[in-house]
């Protein structure tokens, strides 16, 4: 009975994240009808919750936090053992280049090799919850692979479009879980398009970034598991590869939660969120800067950081008022520097990690030497992959 207590879902309502109109978090949603804008899911944190209650901490896995988490039923559960990843410190890198206190959350030591399998277990469970039969999605390449890979698992249909050039690995291990795979000549916005097409008639329910509610919900727990991993002193500067954003959003959203629930010491500052995004497709940057009103109309090449290659994401309001509100920074790193960043990761630290994570690391050592970050700050870099499936972008570059 404990561990039921422990579970029960605080899930109260969704919310419009652009006028906060509220929708039923029990039923079937995608994104709002009043804005067409992403639904955000609200608990009940009012009523208290101790870290001891509120976490189960035999389970090691993102599902600790399940009273914190959408899921209601829990044999709807879709799971492979996603989160609970390592935080290591990068004492080689953080002696040659300054740092006190450097740390990275290996996210590519997830199912699937990303982060994407956090939101998509929690995708797929609701949507197994809810009744759903079959899912859609356009992907980069990581986001697909998990999104095929839990549905199989829950015995639901999957289709998945991709860009004709993401590598070969993306595409391969999608057909070894059954799913339909389609390929397009662009990028993810061109996927998207076709998704549209493919789902004409509605029967699938379309995962993409933010057009339902819950992959969010999933992304999040990085953000309980990084303060419960740190015991509970968040990190001055926390640096992220931002694509569609649900990283940077729920994590900055797992803090408010935490705050709200008094789990963090009523002094913490949170920490200056930075989305590190590729020199060729840098919407946030463009923005923030005040070169362009919003993404809308940006045009993004491809990147050996497939994840980032996302020109016009759809949460882009949500990600700059998480910069706004953090005292953050977008930066753009090229794909040369991502090169540099991921020998030296490997050769100094024995981390093969995705180019995203490499920008992630090359954006740190930057602000560092600009003052933007001081040396005796405390620095937690997210490696949001494995390299293992991007080998045809970065093959003989070592
Ligand atoms: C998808 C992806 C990203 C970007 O994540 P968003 O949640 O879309 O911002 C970063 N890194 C990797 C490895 C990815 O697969
Ligand atoms: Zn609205």
């Amino acid at each position: 009975m404990s561990t039921l207590l422990a579970t029960a879902s605080r899930l109260q309502q969704l919310h419009c994240a652009a006028c906060h109109a509220p929708y039923s978090a029990f039923s079937l949603q995608r994104v709002s009808s009043c804005c067409a804008q992403p639904l955000v899911a609200d608990y009940d944190l009012r009523e208290p919750l101790t870290r001891a209650a509120g976490i189960q901490t035999t389970e090691n896995s993102m599902w600790r936090y399940a009273s914190l988490l959408p899921l209601l039923d829990e044999t709807n559960r879709v799971s492979l053992g996603e989160g609970w990843t390592p935080m290591l410190a990068l004492p080689r890198l953080a002696a040659h280049y300054g740092f006190q206190d450097l740390r990275l959350k290996d996210e590519g030591q997830n199912p699937t090799g990303s982060f994407k399998a956090r939101g998509l277990s929690m995708a797929i469970s609701k949507a197994k919850e809810l009744g759903v039969t079959g899912c859609i999605i356009p992907t980069a390449g990581n986001a697909g692979v998990a999104m095929a890979a839990y549905c199989a698992r829950a015995g639901l249909r999957a289709v998945v479009v991709m860009p004709r050039h993401t590598p070969q690995a993306f595409r391969e291990e999608c057909y070894w879980y059954g799913a339909e795979v389609h390929l397009v000549d662009g990028l993810i916005n061109d996927c998207a398009a076709r998704v549209r097409e493919l789902n004409a008639a509605g029967e699938l329910l379309d995962v993409s970034t933010l057009k339902e509610p819950y992959r969010l919900e999933g992304k999040k727990t990085m953000g309980y598991e990084l303060a419960e991993q740190l015991n509970w002193r968040l990190p001055d500067v926390l640096l992220y590869p931002a694509g569609g954003g649900t990283g940077l959003i729920g994590i900055w959203k797992a803090l408010r939660e935490m705050q709200a629930l008094g789990w963090l010491p009523a002094t913490a500052q949170l920490p200056r969120m930075v989305a590190v995004q590729a020199a060729n497709c840098c919407p946030l940057v463009e923005t923030r800067e005040g070169r362009q009103l919003n993404c809308q109309a940006y045009l993004g090449k491809p990147t050996i950081a497939n994840g980032l290659a996302v020109p016009r994401p759809l949460g882009e309001p949500l990600m700059l008022d998480v910069l706004d509100e953090s005292e953050g920074l977008a930066l753009a790193i090229t794909d040369e520097q991502m090169l540099e960043g991921l020998r030296e990761l490997g050769k100094e630290e024995g981390l093969f990690v995705a180019p995203e994570g490499a920008a992630v690391w090359m954006a740190a050592r930057q602000l560092l030497r600009t003052g933007w970050i001081r040396p005796e700050e405390q620095v937690l870099l997210l490696n949001t992959g494995s390299a293992q499936k991007y080998l045809e972008n970065i093959v003989g570059l070592a």
